[in-house]
């Protein structure tokens, strides 16, 4: 399997911004925005990234708020801040140079054994593999395999056969022409292209016909359903964001005011009402869903737009009980953002898209 994996690669890798300087950093960059977000989607974003926090002192110095702002489109916002206290990590232990076994990689926040495995082999040529969800399903399929993937002694002995065939010398091409074939051609979704794939003489799942229910993974549990109100408060000169708690979904991101539960248009005003906020107009902005690993937020959104004296006013609101109560503390721990900050200052995450983007279009 080796040599047609490797001479596949050599004339079918795509050009990526990380591949063209595998320096350790990048290779590390690029890898944890790769969890979760397409390859397309990360490349303008690590551009960015790069050209802001160009090596691991920058990223140990940068702020918290300005290192939010930077992973804006790639969720998932924990991954974010380990990247940070990992560079703080290096700083201090090796000098600002990340580490070159597997076993020194893993002991900072955020890496694990994939990601271990990938700056071992790619940055460093070491002979450490790099197991993830596209190498899983090539190596299923090849072997046939009806074992369950989610499972970390599928995953282990995996890792441990891999180290085995790797190649001493440029291990890393070997690491990158696997997740290669998995995202350009051994593609999940029952989508193989199996007549371009250089294993296909090799492959068990291929000869037997069972490359379509390969990989085996118990069924996810149904996300549950979760509805919330966003409300768009509209001062004079910008818009109300509110920080989110430090713990939980989305923690300590700045968002959008919303409540949970869905108000109809006169429910929502008589809790204005209730609260005593007072306002100028309010405007239905509709409907919106954003689905997160385990749960789907199902939105509706209202535009309410503040009088000039806003800030005094709410200065002045008593909390009541209930829903009114959780109503007047979040205008209260508001703060007003122009349109421009929202854009370049607030990291505000993607669950309010449609909204910002109707903000945008606000005159
Ligand atoms: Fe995947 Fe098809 Fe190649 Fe087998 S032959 S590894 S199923 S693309």
């Amino acid at each position: 399997m080796v040599p047609y994996l490797l001479h596949w690669f050599e004339y079918n890798a795509r050009i990526l911004p990380w591949r063209e300087e595998p320096q350790p950093y990048y290779v590390w960059i690029s890898e944890i925005m790769l969890q979760q977000t397409r390859v397309e989607a990360v490349k303008a974003l690590f551009e960015r990234f790069i050209r802001e926090l160009p090596d691991v002192r920058a990223l140990a110095e940068v702020s918290e708020e300005r290192l939010l702002k930077l992973w804006e489109g790639l969720g998932y916002y924990s991954r974010a801040r380990n990247l940070k206290k990992a560079a703080q990590v290096v700083m201090e232990r090796y000098g600002g140079r990340l580490p070159d076994t597997k076993e020194e990689l893993l002991t900072l926040p955020g890496i694990g054994p994939y990601t271990a495995g990938a700056i071992a082999s790619i940055a460093y040529g070491r002979v450490a593999a790099a197991v993830d969800g596209n190498v899983l399903r090539v190596m299923m399929r090849l072997r046939g395999s009806f074992e369950d993937i989610t499972k970390d002694a599928v995953k282990r002995e995996l890792a441990a056969c891999l180290e085995n065939v790797m190649p001493r010398e440029k291990p890393g091409n070997f690491t990158q022409a696997l997740m290669e074939l998995g995202a350009t051609v051994c593609l999940p979704n029952g989508k193989p292209l199996c007549e371009q794939c250089p294993i296909m003489h090799l492959c068990k799942a291929f000869h037997q016909g069972t490359e379509l229910m390969l990989p085996v993974k118990p069924q996810k549990k149904a996300r549950s359903i979760e509805w919330r109100t966003i409300l768009v408060f509209q001062t004079p000169t910008g818009f109300l964001l509110h920080k989110r708690e430090a713990k939980g979904l989305l923690a300590g991101l700045w968002e959008l005011p919303n409540l949970e539960g869905r108000f109809g248009y006169e429910a929502l005003e008589e809790l204005l009402g209730m609260a005593g906020v007072k306002y100028r107009a309010i405007s239905h902005m509709g409907p919106a869903k954003h689905i997160f690993s385990h749960i789907e937020w199902h939105m509706d959104g209202y535009r309410i737009e503040l009088e000039t004296g806003w800030r005094k006013e709410i200065a002045c609101l008593e909390a009541q009980d209930g829903q009114a109560a959780q109503l007047v503390r979040l205008v209260k721990d508001s703060v007003e953002a122009a349109r421009e900050e929202l854009r370049e200052v607030y990291s505000v995450p993607a669950a309010f898209d449609a909204y910002r983007s109707a903000i945008e279009k606000i005159n």
